[in-house]
């Protein structure tokens, strides 16, 4: 098969990875991609927001499946685009990707089929969000209704960080994205990642991770993409797992069935585990990133497969397998980030690094010249390693850290310490 891939993230990587292991496989292209993803893949520079574009390509090299990373791209109908031109695409249509493309449209969702969530309501001015988010108190949460790049969402501790929130996102802050506002009940409990694969009708469970959010150890400091990831969480046991798939995805494919707008691709729930069982706070519509890159190291079956049988409704009769080992990504980033930060600094040490056992180097943002690998974004790399445990996936990991020789770049020294403390009995 011919397969395209888009994206440039670390989470690309690790798909073109999986992809590259595949005996389905005949060629491989990343639109864009980055230096990493060239040791799996030919990068090609395509404007995928054109999405003429990216027809004329499949056409021309008889593309036979597109692999869609990022959420931009899905919330603009490359899928149904493509499936109009005849290409098949992994990935939810426009309608379907309103489960991330807007906040509201989840919490109604969440309403119509009770599924668990915070209380909210949705708002179209500054005044009437204003008046409820004082007959609520704080803490509270208030959330611009569209795509935000990850930024669209306050926590509000206090009555004054809510208004302030209130008052950004109607100014315009998010542009369109906050032109509504979804203001929710604050869920406090473990934040936890959930990830399932949909064909419309059948929903599998993927498995569970946990991301690692601010920017600093001991989960201090501002709100990044992401600086690291393990998989599974000890934190979703059996029976949590059972009342996540039962009480929070089922009902959200049938749903999405029932309103006519199937639910295909990668199902991605942010689920609070509260006192009162698990609660979803977010859907994507898409691979995490950087939990795809655990995802990948721990799936033993072959990735294609998975994707054709999700794209043609064939989830039913599938079976995915996993390796046991539980697996654990540092996201290396560079200084300044998630504020700003220098350009262009050189990578030394990345092969070294790369030859410890178990350990996996994923790129999030580097470009190649004259032989040398250079940083060229915010988050950069993603160290992964796997191991019998997670500790032993966050030594190994930790140890190729060390071999990576980038002043310019830092990473958080305690991915993985919740998961780490109970296999120490903490
Ligand atoms: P998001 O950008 O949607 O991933 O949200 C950013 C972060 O906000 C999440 O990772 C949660 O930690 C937090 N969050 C979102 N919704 C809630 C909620 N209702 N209660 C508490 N925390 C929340």
């Amino acid at each position: 098969m011919n397969i395209l891939l888009l994206g440039s993230g670390g989470r690309e990587h690790a798909l073109a990875w999986k992809i590259a292991a595949s005996p389905l496989l005949t060629r491989l292209w990343c639109a864009p991609g980055n230096a990493g993803i060239a040791q799996e893949a030919e990068c090609i520079a395509l404007d995928v927001a054109d999405h003429s574009v990216v027809i004329e390509f499949c056409r021309r090299n008889a593309v036979d499946l597109v692999v869609v990373g990022p959420e931009t791209p899905l919330a603009a109908g490359i899928v149904d685009d493509l499936a109009i031109a005849g290409i098949k695409a992994f990935g939810p249509g426009r309608q379907a990707a309103q489960l991330e493309g807007s906040k509201g449209f989840t919490k109604d969702l969440c309403r119509e089929f009770d599924i668990p969530t915070g209380s909210y309501r949705r708002f179209a001015n500054a005044a009437e969000a204003l008046a409820y988010v004082r007959t609520q108190g704080a803490p509270i949460v208030v959330k611009a209704d569209g795509l935000a790049a990850g930024k669209g969402v306050v926590v509000a501790m206090t009555m004054a960080d809510a208004e302030a929130a209130i008052a950004m996102m109607f100014d315009g802050a998010f542009g369109a994205a906050g032109a509504e506002v979804v203001i929710e009940e604050f869920l406090s409990g473990r934040e936890i990642s959930f990830f399932a694969l949909c064909d419309g009708d059948t929903a599998i469970p993927l498995a569970s991770a946990q991301d690692h959010k601010r920017v600093f150890d001991h989960d201090r400091g501002p709100n990044t993409g992401g600086m690291g990831a393990y998989s599974p969480t000890p934190f979703v046991t059996p029976e949590v797992h059972d009342r996540i798939m039962s009480d929070i995805i089922l009902p959200t494919v049938a749903g999405m069935k029932q309103r006519g707008t199937p639910f295909r691709g990668v199902l991605y729930a942010g689920v609070m585990l509260t006192t009162d069982g698990p609660k979803l706070f977010e859907y994507n519509v898409r691979f995490g990133d950087p939990e795809c890159q655990v995802l990948m190291l721990r799936m033993m079956s072959d990735i294609v497969p998975a994707f054709l049988a999700s794209c043609d409704g064939q989830l039913k009769n599938f079976d995915l397998r996993w390796f046991p080992d539980p697996a654990l990504t540092v996201v290396m980033a560079a200084k300044g980030y998630p504020g700003d930060y220098t350009k262009a600094t050189r990578i030394d040490g990345l092969v070294d690094a790369a030859k410890l056992e178990g350990v996996e180097i994923f790129h999030a943002g580097t470009m190649a010249k004259d032989g040398a690998i250079l940083a060229n974004g915010g988050r950069v790399l993603n160290v992964c390693a796997s191991g019998k445990t997670v500790g032993e996936a966050q030594r190994r990991a930790y140890q190729a850290v060390d071999r990576i020789k980038w002043p310019e770049g830092f990473c958080r020294r305690d991915i993985g310490w919740q998961a780490v403390e109970q296999e120490r009995g903490g």
